[in-house]
């Protein structure tokens, strides 16, 4: 059994960037078609069924200008960033886009791809902004296309055999990061929530069997582990993307645990499964309209309702309320959810930054000053 460093090592941004660069470039010389997609409600599953490999797009490390040349600065930084990197031809490897109907930003930043960073195959599933009784239905319909559209990029069809084996793929390793983050939920948990970030993003820049392969290595030694020595107030982090570890550490580095997330490039990712009955299609479409909402999609209750349920299964102290600049749909929520939060007793900080990774010294005195409150608090202290 190798060290548990070792293992964790392997999911860090530098060992992470270079594995997949590497896959990256081992599969384009076996001529297998790179898809990027942007968001957690894109069916990478159906991208996979395709024998291509998917890989989600994020921003890069630093701010950049270029991408605000295109989209407006009062635009969402997140996409504003994704598209620099497209221009800078960060994403030169790619073959094709894809794209959900989301948030307006998200829309806008597939206009500018396909325009400016020009790309053989882009596609944007309309995705239904409403929990109504035809939402599954309207969207099989979209995946529908969205196949067929894929199909005639390959030059062959899908078929439901490599759907459905794509499916159970997809599921395992879904499940398996659902026990990583049950090891969570202990007192002191045996790993940190800087380092289980990076893990979950490992998994949507590597080809699922061998995530899953690593993840299964790194779960068996946590399993013998037991815990670790944490300390300090549980924290629960939701809101806009957030790219890159930096912004956990830093609440980690004040001292607190962050166990549980409600983020897109975190449990939203993988917190639903796809069942196998009947058409297989219409199952994928019912994963990926009953998965954890992004703000942009739907009302703020289901949101609520989860922050609720995380705040209670994980033993949250406290809830951080994180967006970006920008970012009007989460802006729009905080204030209720805030609200609510606060009824049930939970406190809740709202910080917001125009950068969702790299450095986040400036938020540092207000995670502290709220850190101090909440110990306070918790000891009974005015
Ligand atoms: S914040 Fe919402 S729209 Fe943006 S990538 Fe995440 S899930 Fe998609
Ligand atoms: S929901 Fe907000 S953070 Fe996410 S992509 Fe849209 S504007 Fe950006």
């Amino acid at each position: 059994m190798r060290p548990l460093s070792v293992l964790i090592e392997q999911f860090k941004e530098d060992s992470l960037n270079r594995l997949s660069s590497k896959i990256i470039a081992e599969g384009k010389a076996q001529g297998k078609k790179i898809i990027g997609y942007v968001c957690h409600y894109t069916p990478e599953e159906i991208i996979y069924a395709a024998g291509m490999l998917p890989i989600r797009i994020l921003g890069g490390p630093e701010p950049s200008d270029i991408g605000s040349a295109y989209l407006h600065r009062n635009m969402c930084p997140f996409a504003r960033s994704c598209l620099s990197q497209g221009l800078e031809k960060h994403y030169d490897f790619l073959d094709g886009i894809v794209i959900p109907h989301t948030c307006d930003a998200i829309c806008k930043l597939y206009d500018m791809w396909r325009l400016y960073v020009k790309i053989p195959f882009a596609f944007m599933i309309d995705h239904p902004h409403q929990l109504t009784p035809g939402a599954v239905h309207y969207l099989t319909h979209e995946l529908n296309r969205f196949q067929k559209s894929l199909e005639e990029f390959a030059g062959t069809p899908i078929s439901e055999e490599s759907l459905r084996e794509a499916v159970v793929i997809y599921n395992t390793n879904r499940s398996l990061l659902k026990h990583l983050y049950e090891l969570r939920k202990v007192n002191a948990p045996p790993i940190s929530g800087a380092e289980t970030f990076q893990v979950v993003k490992a998994s949507m820049l590597l080809p699922k069997p061998l995530h899953t392969q690593m993840l299964q290595e790194l779960l068996e030694t946590l399993d013998s582990q037991g815990e670790s020595d944490g300390k300090g107030s549980r924290i629960l982090v939701s809101g806009s993307i957030i790219e890159g570890s930096e912004f956990i550490q830093l609440i980690e580095e004040c001292g607190a645990q962050v166990v549980i997330d409600n983020l897109c490039v975190g449990s939203k990712y993988f917190w639903n499964n796809i069942h196998l009955d009947g058409n297989i299609l219409e199952a994928i479409s019912h994963r990926y309209v009953h998965q954890s909402p992004c703000a942009c999609v739907y009302s703020d209750q289901k949101g609520f309702e989860q922050l609720k349920g995380l705040s209670k299964d994980y033993h949250v102290d406290a809830v951080i309320l994180y967006s970006l600049k920008f970012c009007d749909t989460y802006h729009y929520d905080f204030p209720s959810q805030k609200e609510k939060l606060e009824k049930e007793g939970i406190p809740v900080l709202e910080l917001e930054s125009e950068h969702s990774s790299g450095a986040h010294g400036q938020l540092k005195t207000r995670i502290e000053a709220f850190l101090e409150m909440i110990g306070k608090h918790s000891r009974g202290d005015s």
